[in-house]
């Protein structure tokens, strides 16, 4: 007879399950993102997590995200779609499908979704991960750029991280044109130093040189020349006034040259967002390094060709996207403390099948009320049962065990000194809601 054989499966590599310990990180973080939102006046959108695969290859263009990290098939019906590996193109798409472009101008939406990368993972770094991120559509004004810039400073520095930003200025077609030409002359000469993985990003795209992590690449272009000196008029000046701006705020902020971001549709300022500190002081004294330190917590820039590139009226744009794991990797890392569920009030107990039944239809009044009620239903034994309110931290447990069924009563404990008082059944909310009420009060000041 043939074996049958039992597999086992597992996530597959870079891929995750959100446990129950992690949830209240996203739950923190998404709450903190709504809250700025609201603050700042951006309305939620949801995208799907599959499009056409020429969204992304139109949007983000020749970018290593395309070419080598989304996940990309024919569904079957044969049409090529992509799991989303960033939320902007999606967002974008939904402005031009849904005539936003007719409704008063700027729109402002942001979102909190999942995307996916074929990427090698490593801490920060996943195969899916959530984004929150901010779009503002159809407002060229400098001052969107600076809200931008203002809002993820306030949203990571709410959550309880120390925040460095670095802003730079890619400019439009024409600064930019100026600038690759410079860019090429110098690096000319160099190419052949290149490591091949750079000289591919070089072909492809020479800017992407810029933010290369390869030391040698790093000291070839320590006297390469700057783009901010090679900014149109008109993008220097927005650059300028949004600096302006950020002073102004007094936001901490450096001017980083080679800051290019990796997806190639900007076409004006950039900026990202790092941890302050490499390392911490535990409460203990002793000193604790940040691993993912050198990863960006979030970044944006301004993108006044994507609404056009998808479709849709020449419209400026200018978004933010955060890595919500990369936040709760480092909320971990600083032991910063997350906001945790209210522990509930009232254990409700019982002895025997019958008193379970009362028993429940106690806990689902207490409920209805808004108590905060807890039980331990599958337990029998009520020492295991007491065990278990004690954990939780309750204030009073109810138990209803034979005799109590029999009279017609419940028994309120309270879990501070003990004592026991028996109820009848019927006056059993009131009664509970009554101490609780007495409970949550401070006790009255002595008076003479
Ligand atoms: P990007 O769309 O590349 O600008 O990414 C925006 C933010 O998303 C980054 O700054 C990261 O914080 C986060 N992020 C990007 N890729 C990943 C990934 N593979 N895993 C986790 N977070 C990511």
């Amino acid at each position: 007879m043939a074996k049958s054989s039992k597999r086992s499966f597992q996530t597959l590599r870079g891929m995750r399950d959100i446990l129950p310990v992690d949830w209240p990180y996203y739950e923190f973080i998404e709450g903190a993102s709504k809250r700025i939102s609201g603050d700042y006046g951006y309305s939620r959108i949801g995208t799907p997590i599959l499009e056409d695969a020429g969204l992304f290859s139109r949007s983000a263009g020749q970018s290593e995200m395309v070419i080598k990290e989304m996940y990309v098939f024919d569904d079957r019906g044969g049409d090529s779609v992509a799991i989303r590996p960033e939320l902007t193109a999606p967002v974008a798409r939904a402005y031009v499908e849904h005539g936003f472009s007719n409704m008063p101008q700027p729109i402002k939406l942001w979102y909190f979704d999942t995307g996916m990368r074929y990427e090698r993972p490593q801490a920060g770094r996943y195969r899916q991960f959530y984004q929150v991120g901010f779009e503002i559509f159809g407002e060229a004004s400098p001052v969107a750029d600076t809200e931008l810039i203002v809002m993820g400073y306030r949203l990571l520095t709410d959550l309880g991280l120390p925040i460095r930003i670095s802003i730079n200025s890619l400019g439009d077609t024409e600064s930019r044109a100026a600038y690759k030409k410079a860019l090429n002359a110098y690096l000319k000469p160099l190419l052949k130093q290149l490591p091949p993985d750079d000289l591919a990003r070089f072909e492809r795209n020479s800017l992407r040189i810029l933010d290369s992590k390869e030391k040698v690449t790093q000291t070839l272009l320590e006297d390469a020349p700057k783009i901010i000196d090679y900014l149109s008029p008109a993008s220097r000046e927005h650059f300028l006034k949004v600096v302006d701006y950020l002073d102004d705020l007094e936001l901490p902020y450096v001017i980083d040259s080679r800051l290019v971001r990796g997806l190639d549709y900007y076409t004006g300022i950039v900026f990202e967002y790092y941890s302050d500190d490499t390392e911490i002081t535990l409460p203990d004294g002793k000193k604790k390094e940040i691993q993912t330190a050198h990863l960006a917590l979030g970044g944006g820039g301004r993108y006044d060709n994507l609404i056009e590139e998808v479709g849709g009226k020449a419209t400026p744009a200018v978004g933010s996207g955060f890595g919500v794991e990369r936040i709760i990797v480092q909320l971990k890392d600083r032991q910063i403390e997350i906001p945790s569920v209210p522990a509930p009030e009232v254990f409700v107990g019982q002895i025997g099948d019958e008193a379970r039944k009362k028993a429940f239809v106690l806990f689902e009044d207490l409920r209805s009320r808004g108590v905060r009620v807890s039980h331990a239903f599958t337990k029998e034994g009520i020492k295991a049962q007491l065990e278990a309110a004690n954990r939780l931290g309750v204030r009073f447990a109810i138990i209803l065990g034979q005799k109590e069924l029999l009279d017609k009563t419940i028994l309120i404990r309270d879990m501070e000194n003990g004592i026991q008082e028996t109820v009848d059944y019927k006056k059993a909310v009131p009664e509970v809601l009554k101490r609780l009420q007495r409970a949550s009060k401070p006790a009255k000041p002595l008076t003479k």
